[in-house]
């Protein structure tokens, strides 16, 4: 079937997933309707399970958490699953400092979600969805509660969703604090009542997830983009961005800029456009993408593109979308040890590679910070042997990326020069 292309996706300022946000009431599923909520699921119950994967993966589109693992790719793996029930959780709880584009989805969207969910859940086979909501998000939690309710009271949720004969409901849950939950498979030790740490991939969630079931798990903005893919078409959708990395992406900028706040462009703009449109310090020292796991991008590296590829290519990490501007009155060796303090903390523990590694690491900062030469030379050295244990041998990502910004920031920036 053709595109509705009644509803035009791109709203002003080329909008796609903020669109509605500031636009919409995020209280109201006649006024979400009204501005083109609900078009994406009737075009999904028209293309049928494997229509929907074949848009979704047609269009590119890659996963929005940090890792851009390739969507149609995980929903197509979950539905061949002959083990049944299959499950659906979105992971809403956006915990990587520096990161709350997703709390501005869920806010000022909150439907585009409930619909997103349910054409996901349709698509992989699953009747059940867990949104996994970050704890401290208090506000995104009433209005999706609300919107849950008044979904499923309207028919957009339930055994029967719009008359289609699909059933499907969602039930939100709540982290408690610890960046780990994150995790995509300590979330699920979190929703089954276990201690939240994360189980050894493989075997991944699409195959033993959820209560050892298949399972999808999708990050917010990554479930967000499907409906402008299904209202548009795959490749209309993927006209905007580069080749590898399609769409628009949505960056949480904050540190010494003007205007602090989430920014909607389209893959490929250039970190310096970005911060043109933040209004950028007199005097920039560095730019941290991606979080506390990504790395740092100098001053005079700002033709780097916003894309999944050109930020690796240019050693670092779009990750989830962070750009954190500091100036050169910052102290860099304390935001490193701040940084190393925030791993130390967080780790779950479980393995010895990150629950001692992220202890050295912090260590050897305390250490060294405001040292030079060869007092620091001896840690310096010490922090790349740890650095490299926990990225080879820790469980997962969190022990794996502990050391990427003091790794960066010392090849990088000189830091400790
Ligand atoms: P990962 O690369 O291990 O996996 C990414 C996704 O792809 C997962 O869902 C995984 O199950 C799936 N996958 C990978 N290989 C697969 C295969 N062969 N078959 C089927 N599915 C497969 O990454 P991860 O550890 O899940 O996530 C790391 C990312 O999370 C980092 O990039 C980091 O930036 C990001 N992160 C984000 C936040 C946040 O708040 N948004 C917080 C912490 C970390
Ligand atoms: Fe826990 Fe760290 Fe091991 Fe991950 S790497 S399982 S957070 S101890």
């Amino acid at each position: 079937p053709p595109a509705a292309a009644a509803v035009p996706q791109t709203g002003a300022d080329g909008l796609v997933l903020l669109r509605r946000v500031g636009v919409v009431d995020p209280g109201s599923l006649d006024d979400y309707r009204t501005h083109g909520g609900y078009a994406a699921l009737r075009r999904a119950f028209t293309l049928g399970p494997a229509g929907v994967i074949r848009e979704v993966t047609e269009a590119g589109l890659v996963g929005r958490g940090g890792a851009a693992f390739p969507t149609g790719r995980k929903w197509a793996a979950t539905a061949q699953q002959p083990d049944h029930p299959h499950y659906l959780v979105c992971n809403a709880d956006e915990s990587e400092p520096g990161t709350f584009k997703d709390r501005v989805l869920m806010e000022g969207d909150p439907y585009a979600l409930i619909e997103a969910m349910t054409i996901a859940g349709y698509a992989t086979g699953a009747h059940r969805g867990y949104l996994y909501l970050r704890g401290e998000y208090p506000r995104a939690l009433r209005r999706l509660r609300t919107a849950v309710d008044r979904a499923r009271a309207r028919g957009f949720l339930g055994e029967d969703v719009m008359g289609q004969g699909f059933a499907f409901d969602i039930e939100i849950r709540r982290g408690a604090g610890a960046y780990i939950c994150g995790e995509e498979t300590a979330i699920f030790n979190s929703i089954e009542g276990r201690r939240g740490e994360p189980r050894s991939k493989p075997p991944f969630p699409v195959e033993k997830g959820l209560f050892g079931k298949p399972t999808a798990v999708n990050n917010v903005e990554t479930l967000v983009n499907v409906l402008p893919i299904l209202i548009e078409g795959a490749q209309a959708y993927a006209r905007t961005g580069t080749g590898t990395s399609t769409g628009t992406k949505l960056f949480c900028v904050s540190g010494t800029v003007a205007r602090p706040g989430v920014y909607e462009l389209p893959f490929g703009a250039t970190l310096g456009e970005l911060l043109e449109l933040a209004g950028p310090p007199e005097t920039l020292r560095a730019v941290l993408l991606g979080g506390a796991a990504g790395g740092f991008v100098r001053p005079d590296e700002l033709d780097v593109p916003l894309t999944f590829e050109g930020t690796r290519a240019a050693g670092t990490t779009l990750g989830s979308g962070v750009v954190l501007v500091l100036d050169d009155s910052v102290d860099l060796p304390r935001i490193l040890l701040r940084i190393a303090e925030f791993f130390r903390d967080e780790s779950c523990g479980q393995c010895v590679p990150c629950r001692v590694g992220t202890v050295r690491q912090e260590e050897a900062l305390h250490r060294i910070k405001g040292l030079t030469g060869a007092a620091a030379a001896g840690d310096i050295a010490l922090l790349r042997e740890v650095g490299q244990a926990m990225r080879d041998a820790s469980i997962c990502g969190l022990g794996q990326t502990a050391w990427n910004a003091v790794e960066s920031a010392i090849d990088r920036l000189g830091a400790f020069k």
